[in-house]
């Protein structure tokens, strides 16, 4: 294929390359659209998913929290009585620490601040130490359940206390009860809570009513404050909800929150948004993947169209620029024009197909015919001659001259003579077949070319011819008029040259004058003879 013809903008490619935008564009569009619209859902379901699940984990701790409250409780009024007898004070906390193990530790602590005794054994080393942290002096003060901020506790570890105070039935105050969450040790709240990372880097996290964390997934950031994060802010604050941010690590996350309300603290589950995106991503490329196939059946479909569509304007172009061909008005009428604009140019190629057809056959016959006669002239006896030299088609000549036509004219006037010369045009077609030619040659000289035939056959039709000139009986003429005739034969690979041939039948013309007019010679043979003679 020529390289022109590879990047030609036709039809065909107009429409493919249509179809091809437009389906690019209705693709990208519909994508960003349902990019626009997953992504908005996604964050949104995330969102909300995050802030229910933060409000759940919010309930079940608030409801350990109202369970440990109970327990501290139940143990503070059965101790009221007891609190200085030392073994059934240990029995208590033993059985607190033991049979629910809600707590990391146990402990008692008196009206002045000495730690009376603790749970487990391994902590016993603490006994009859003054209890110096904030909490317990807030606990001592207040004197009621609390639960209070971590601290770093007398054993080391960072810790939070639940507390319950301890009352005589006479009302007076005999210290506290209070069971310990050890923050980075395994506890109730990481047990409520999960301590790992999710797969995509989902978390959860506690964070204490001072802004500090009590629970993490990171171990390392437990007691950390983190005062600025506007999740920790807002659910301080009492609020359940969710919302997009830039944590302290710079992370954009997609966070939900709920406050627990008996510690003041707040539950945040959150999710990256990079992970949300992941999501989107592989949801677009399945959508991607599903439009797919449908997208190049669309296309080869539009491609077939394309083909069906230019098919027959790109015949009728073709059929059009080869009019001089044999069968060109066939091939146009064999184009499947099956809408309304191709039928339309293909009626309109071939009336004006048929048109020049008719104007040239017109053209071509005032070329090679004589008006006056009808009869061939002498392009047109070139036309035929060369016809059949190519096809190799023998033939006869019969050249002719009227005699004494100068007299004719002379006598009846040109007018007559144009009669004269019409009646001899129709007796030479009379004479002849469909096959052969008759033409004026000029002037009163004519010219008869028999197809096929041979010297003799020519010999006799010249014979007739004359005879019937010399009987004719023509209109207004009173004389006969009688014609000449010379006759000479072209066969194929006869060695002489259609020229020639010619000549011949003009000396045999010219000899049939010499010889006293109104006769037939035949060359070759007579010429030959006269020559001879
Ligand atoms: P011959 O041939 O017997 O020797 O004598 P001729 O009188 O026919 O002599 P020639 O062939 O020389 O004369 C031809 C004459 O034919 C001369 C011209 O006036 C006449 N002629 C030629 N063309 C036409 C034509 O178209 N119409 C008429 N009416 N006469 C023509
Ligand atoms: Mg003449
Ligand atoms: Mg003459």
């Amino acid at each position: 294929m020529p390289f022109s013809s590879l990047f030609r903008l036709d039809l065909r490619r107009l429409i493919m390359l249509l179809a091809f935008l437009s389906g690019i564009a209705t693709l990208s569009n519909t994508f960003y659209a349902s990019y626009q619209v997953q992504r908005e859902a996604l964050i949104q379901n995330t969102l909300e998913a995050n802030r229910v699940y933060a409000t759940k984990l919010a309930a079940s701790i608030e409801e350990y929290f109202e369970a440990v409250r109970q327990q501290l409780g139940y143990s503070a009024a059965l101790l009221s009585e007891h609190f200085s007898d030392e073994t059934l004070l240990r029995a208590e906390l033993a059985r607190l620490k033991l049979q629910t193990d809600s707590f990391n530790s146990v402990f008692a602590v008196d009206a002045q601040g000495t730690l009376l005794d603790i749970y487990p054994e391994t902590l016993s080393q603490l006994r009859g130490i003054r209890a110096t942290s904030q909490a317990a002096q807030t606990a001592l003060s207040a004197k009621i359940p609390l639960i209070s901020e971590p601290y770093q506790g007398a054993s080391g570890y960072l810790l939070i206390a639940i507390s319950s105070p301890v009352w005589t039935r006479e009302k007076r105050y005999l210290g506290y009860i209070s069971g310990t969450l050890y923050l980075e040790q395994p506890n109730m709240l990481s047990r409520l809570l999960g301590e790992h990372y999710y797969r995509d880097g989902s978390y959860l996290y506690v964070a204490g009513s001072d802004s500090r964390l009590i629970h993490h997934v990171d171990p390392k950031r437990i007691g950390e404050r983190v005062p600025n994060n506007p999740v920790i802010k807002a659910v301080l604050q009492g609020e359940t909800g969710s919302m997009q941010l830039i944590n302290s690590q710079g992370v954009e996350m997609l966070a939900g929150y709920a406050p627990i309300p008996s510690s003041g603290w707040g539950v945040v589950a959150q999710r990256p948004l990079k992970a949300v995106m992941a999501e989107l991503d592989s949801l677009m490329w399945a959508i991607l993947y599903q439009s797919l196939p449908w997208a190049v059946v669309g296309l080869m479909t539009i491609y077939l169209f394309a083909r069906l569509i230019s098919q027959p304007l790109w015949q009728l172009a073709r059929g059009a620029r080869s009019l001089d061909a044999e069968n060109a008005q066939d091939q146009i009428q064999q184009v499947k024009a099956w809408y309304f604009e191709a039928a339309q140019l293909k009626r309109a190629v071939l009336a004006g197909f048929s048109t020049l057809r008719q104007r040239i056959g017109v053209l071509t016959r005032d070329v090679l015919t004589d008006p006056l006669t009808g009869l061939y002239n002498r392009r047109g006896l070139r036309v035929t001659l060369d016809t059949w030299q190519l096809k190799q088609q023998g033939f006869a000549i019969i050249a002719l001259d009227i005699d004494h036509f100068k007299q004719v004219n002379d006598t009846y006037g040109h007018d007559m003579g144009d009669q004269v010369l019409k009646y001899l045009a129709t007796v030479m077609q009379e004479c002849s077949r469909t096959a052969d030619l008759a033409c004026r040659n000029g002037g009163e000289e004519f010219l008869l070319l028999l197809s096929g035939a041979h010297l003799e056959d020519a010999r006799q039709v010249a014979e007739r011819l004359r005879l019937r000139m010399q009987l004719a009986d023509i209109p207004h003429i009173d004389r006969s008029i009688t014609v000449s005739l010379g006759v000479a034969e072209w066969y194929p690979n006869s060695g002489i040259t259609v020229e020639h041939v010619l000549k011949m039948a003009d000396q045999a013309l010219y000899a049939a004058k010499q010889q006293g007019r109104n006769r037939v010679v035949t060359a070759a043979v007579d010429v030959e003879q006269a020559n001879l003679g």
